[in-house]
């Protein structure tokens, strides 16, 4: 090649990259609130998103039943107050259209869209030494050069399908929870499997029984379930909710949870007679949700007090489900209640009461494939007109190391990362300069209420690209001193609680050859809070911070 055209193709692939001050990649709630913040720092900024619109979980879970299981009013942004007084939520969780109908509300108000690219899906990102930039790679084949790449890729939004043998063999129809069509499917007079019975096949599996002719539910682990009592919202209830909404929210980001030390008022399970602790768990039950948790301040570090409050479960199942033997089944003895993620159900053991559900223990009897007419057990074969999976996801790195990211000198985040994801912070890893993760791994995330962590990862990034612009500094990357004990933290404040004794996917366990790490933060939001600000005051402690190699012509 000559040096003209060398200089030719140098010059055309410079125009085919387009340039930003930062790619955010994902449109859910994290990619949404960073554009945003961004843009009002005058930021230039494109957003990567691989569906075609906003919304992230709530615009592919669209199975039947999909909620939040964080109450609605709490599940809300508090960054522009006149979000919350402008919208109104319908019920205490609200169903998944309607929180897609909230993200797509706010990517209205603030006329997002427009820096937003959809249907296209990042593959790449890669870290340039010499120009201190990011280049991100996408499936249609564009380019993107930007000093800083974000990664709001979401913890729980890359599902996963079982390694069943013959999965594209069944010639009816299948669906996985995550990737549910938008047009919905009509279950009546089919009969339908659905594998898995994590949350979302909670969710769905009394609404599916409801249509369905027939429902066979095939349970590898029982998961305990909290109902929801869910319940329309009054105009007093959201009007009042608007005037405290920032004050609860302000103290809410600011909570250590029980396990951590925090809320001292709730007492230990022993420090309450038998009759008494059998009341406090009653009444929790009865005001329902993921409050159950907090049901003794040592629930989830003490195993004792745990099977308090398990045993009280159990007592559920069995005074709701008729047939004892399936009550049984649902029970779950394999882990401490709230080590795996809690569900929160309407009507879900009852589903089990009706004629046209049953049950199977895959203990027992394991699939041993998927035929082209349905699923054979070691046990039976059974003829299905639907399969659903329910199975979950690679939960909080699987969207990161989905894309081949590489850092200083061709480093992969998937070889740096082979023994366990290590971050400073759930924000930054060694060696990927300016490459921040929100809500990643490290951090308290999945352990949260998600739209608390956002705000807060959102906002630390924003303050760090400003702090280094006013000091006109180019590049920021967590230092190995600093991560190797940040990581050595997590473990330790994890290792305090009965977290990892759980096969969960907090731990990886259920993808096949996932390095077993817990990987969120347990000590809570508010703890973790004070010390990313700490380390913020100080001028980015546990960073190296550089100033640009090259100094910018004149
Ligand atoms: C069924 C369900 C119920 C939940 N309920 C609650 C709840 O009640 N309370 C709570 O706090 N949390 C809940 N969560 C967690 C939920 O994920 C978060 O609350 C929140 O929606 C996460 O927002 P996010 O923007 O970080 O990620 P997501 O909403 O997952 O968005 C990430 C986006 O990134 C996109 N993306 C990923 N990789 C790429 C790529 N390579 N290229 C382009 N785009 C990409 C994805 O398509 C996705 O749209 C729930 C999760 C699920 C699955």
């Amino acid at each position: 090649m000559t040096t003209g055209q060398a200089a030719q193709r140098t010059l055309a692939e410079a125009d085919a990259l387009a340039e930003f001050d930062a790619v955010v990649v994902g449109a859910g709630f994290a990619g949404i609130y960073m554009l945003h913040r961004l843009r009002g720092l005058g930021f230039t900024a494109r957003v990567i998103e691989a569906g075609t619109d906003v919304g992230g979980t709530w615009y592919w879970n669209r199975y039947p039943g999909a909620r939040c299981d964080i109450e609605s009013l709490s599940y809300q942004y508090s960054f522009d107050d006149s979000i919350q007084r402008e919208w109104n939520w319908s019920e205490r969780y609200a169903t998944q259209p309607e929180i897609l109908e909230y993200a797509n509300f706010v990517a209205d108000k603030f006329d997002l869209r427009r820096d937003m690219e959809f249907e296209t899906r990042v593959t790449a990102a890669t870290y340039d030494d010499a120009s201190e930039r990011w280049t991100v790679e996408t499936d249609r084949g564009d380019r993107y050069s930007a000093r800083f790449c974000i990664m709001a890729t979401g913890c729980l939004s890359m599902s996963r399908l079982p390694e069943i043998p013959g999965r594209d063999r069944f010639e009816g129809e299948s669906y996985h929870t995550g990737q549910w069509p938008h047009e919905g499917v009509d279950f009546s007079g089919k009969r339908v499997g659905v594998i898995g019975t994590g949350s979302s096949g909670i969710q769905s599996i009394p609404l599916i029984a409801e249509q369905a002719d027939h429902v066979t539910v095939f349970q590898r682990t029982p998961n305990f379930s909290i109902p929801a009592h869910n319940h329309p919202l009054t105009p007093e209830q959201l009007a009042s909710n608007k005037e405290e909404f920032q004050a609860l929210r302000h103290e809410a980001e600011r909570m250590a949870p029980a396990r951590a030390g925090g809320q001292l008022e709730i007492p230990k399970a022993f420090d309450l007679s038998d009759e008494e602790r059998a009341q406090r768990y009653e009444q929790l039950w009865e005001i329902g949700g993921v409050a159950f948790l907090g049901a003794a301040a040592d629930l989830l570090i003490d195993e004792r007090a745990n099977e308090t409050a398990a045993n009280f479960v159990r007592g559920k199942i069995q005074e709701i489900v008729r047939d004892p033997e399936v009550a049984g089944v649902l029970s779950p003895d394999d882990h401490p209640l709230g080590t795996k993620r809690i569900c929160v159900d309407t009507g879900y053991y009852q589903t089990y009461n009706r004629e046209n559900t049953a049950l199977i223990n895959l203990r027992d009897t394991p699939i041993e494939e998927i035929t082209h007419c349905g699923v054979r057990t070691t046990a039976e074969d059974f003829e299905f007109d639907a399969i659903i999976y329910a199975t979950g996801f690679d939960a909080m790195t699987g969207a990161l190391l989905a894309m081949d990211i590489r850092g200083r000198n061709g480093v992969s985040l998937r070889d740096e990362w082979a023994g366990g994801p290590k971050t400073y912070l759930g924000l930054q890893v060694v060696g990927f300069p300016n490459l921040f993760t929100i809500t990643g791994p490290g951090s308290p995330s999945v352990l949260s209420n998600m739209l608390i962590s956002i705000e807060q990862h959102v906002d630390w990034i924003s303050d760090c690209l400003e702090f280094m612009r006013q000091g006109d500094l180019c590049t920021i990357e967590a230092t190995p001193e600093a991560q190797d004990a940040w990581v050595a933290h997590v473990n330790e404040v994890g290792d305090r609680t009965l977290f990892p004794r759980a096969n969960s996917w907090y731990v990886g366990a259920n993808i096949p050859g996932k390095p077993r790490v817990f990987m969120p933060y347990v000590a809570g939001v508010g703890p973790y809070r004070e010390k990313c600000d700490e380390v913020a005051a100080s001028g980015y402690e546990g960073f190296a911070l550089d100033a640009p190699r090259t100094a910018a012509p004149a």
